[in-house]
């Protein structure tokens, strides 16, 4: 095993990037520029703050990757400052990956459906051809088709493969010794891109641990659901730190508005931090609660293990379920245009006052 982690460079991971994009610096904004001026007259800002700037210095063009906040992410992370890079939301952070690493109309981009829609999004907007290789429903569970997974990239021109863990919609995580076993196959291949932004509630170990020793392994996080800041789109990028270099040098001028950055860092402290852990544990029993209460349901067909915070339920009439939860006021997500879905609601766990309002539009009259 040994042996053969120290054979994996980053130079395999590198020949995996557009040849086009190799050595390409980006633009040249104008804090990337360093020096020890005290008059900063080189970005045509503003020298006055705005009279509506309450929260001060937004004249000023902000840290294209806030420092500090960087530094506190990769503590955390359990990684070098090298190794991270700070996005708009993970959403930016998957445009990035297949922008560096798919060549329109010749690079796919694998996925495992039922999943999240933005990887299929990106690879669209970058013309990058989509292969599927959908996620095999057992009882309660969804497994990767890892064999699938292995020919396609084997046979197709796959250069990134997005998994989910756990998985929106589906709800579980993908164990880690299925991760290692993937990367290490598809390493030099393919770059295998393992999206945690649900990590938090899962007791599934991180794929974060892996990265030192996976080139080709990239991790998505994200502070928009655990750490309640999906309106400051946070998103955290982990891998080789040859790979973030070339995400870094693709990446918008100043993806992260100064207020966000600066609210984003305050979240990771540990204060904070303990609370979310906190709201974490409450989301995972309301979780489980509903989950039991809707497996003794009539009407109820399946009630998908979740390790996130929603919950994935097949229903004999869902369009019904949809709109009695609707006369109620409540939104859930309807999944039936999905393929294999037809059938089934995703249902966000709320606060606890939320919750028991499902519950009681539930109840009546179960599901039948
Ligand atoms: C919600 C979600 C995200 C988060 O995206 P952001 O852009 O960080 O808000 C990423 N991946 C998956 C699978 C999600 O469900």
């Amino acid at each position: 095993m040994s042996d053969l982690s120290a054979t994996r460079s980053s130079a395999d991971a590198l020949a995996l990037v557009r040849a086009d994009l190799v050595g390409f610096a980006g633009y040249a904004s104008a804090r990337r520029a360093t020096g020890n001026g005290r008059v900063w007259l080189n970005a045509n800002e503003s020298a006055d703050e705005s009279p509506a700037d309450t929260v001060g210095g937004l004249n000023r063009y902000p840290e294209p990757q806030p420092l500090e906040l960087c530094r506190r992410l990769a503590e955390l992370h359990g990684v070098d400052s090298a190794q991270l890079a700070v996005t708009r939301g993970s959403d930016e952070g998957i445009d990035l990956l297949v922008r560096a690493f798919c060549r329109a109309r010749q690079d796919a981009v694998l996925v495992a459906p039922p999943t999240f829609g933005m990887y299929a999004v990106c690879a669209r907007l970058q013309e990058a051809p989509l292969v599927e290789i959908p996620l095999l429903p057992s009882a309660q569970t969804w497994q990767l088709d890892t064999d699938g997974i292995l020919d396609a990239v084997a046979t197709r021109a796959v250069r990134l493969v997005f998994l989910c863990s756990p998985a929106n919609p589906t709800g579980q995580a993908i164990a880690l010794a299925q991760v290692r076993e993937l990367a290490g196959k598809l390493h030099g291949k393919a770059i295998v891109v393992i999206d945690e932004a649900y990590a938090e509630y899962s007791s599934t170990d991180s794929a974060l641990s892996l990265v030192n020793e996976f080139p080709c392994l990239v991790v998505l996080r994200t502070l928009s659901k655990a750490h309640a800041l999906a309106g400051a789109r946070i998103g955290v990028v982990v891998a080789n730190a040859a790979v973030i270099s070339v995400l870094r040098n693709l990446s918008a001028p100043y993806p992260l508005a100064a207020p966000c950055a600066q609210i984003a860092l305050a979240a990771m402290q540990d204060d904070v931090l303990l609370r979310s852990v906190q709201r974490c544990a409450e989301t995972i029993r309301e979780r489980d609660a509903l989950a039991a209460t809707l497996r003794g349901m009539d009407g109820v067909r399946c009630v998908y293990r979740s390790d996130a915070n929603f919950l994935l339920v097949r229903f004999d009439d869902a369009g019904a379920v949809f709109e009695r939860l609707l006369d109620s006021g409540i939104v859930v997500r309807d999944m039936r245009a999905i393929p294999g879905l037809g059938d089934a609601l995703r249902i966000s766990i709320g606060s606890p006052t939320e919750n028991a309002l499902v519950h009681q539009a539930l109840a009546v009259g179960a599901c039948a």
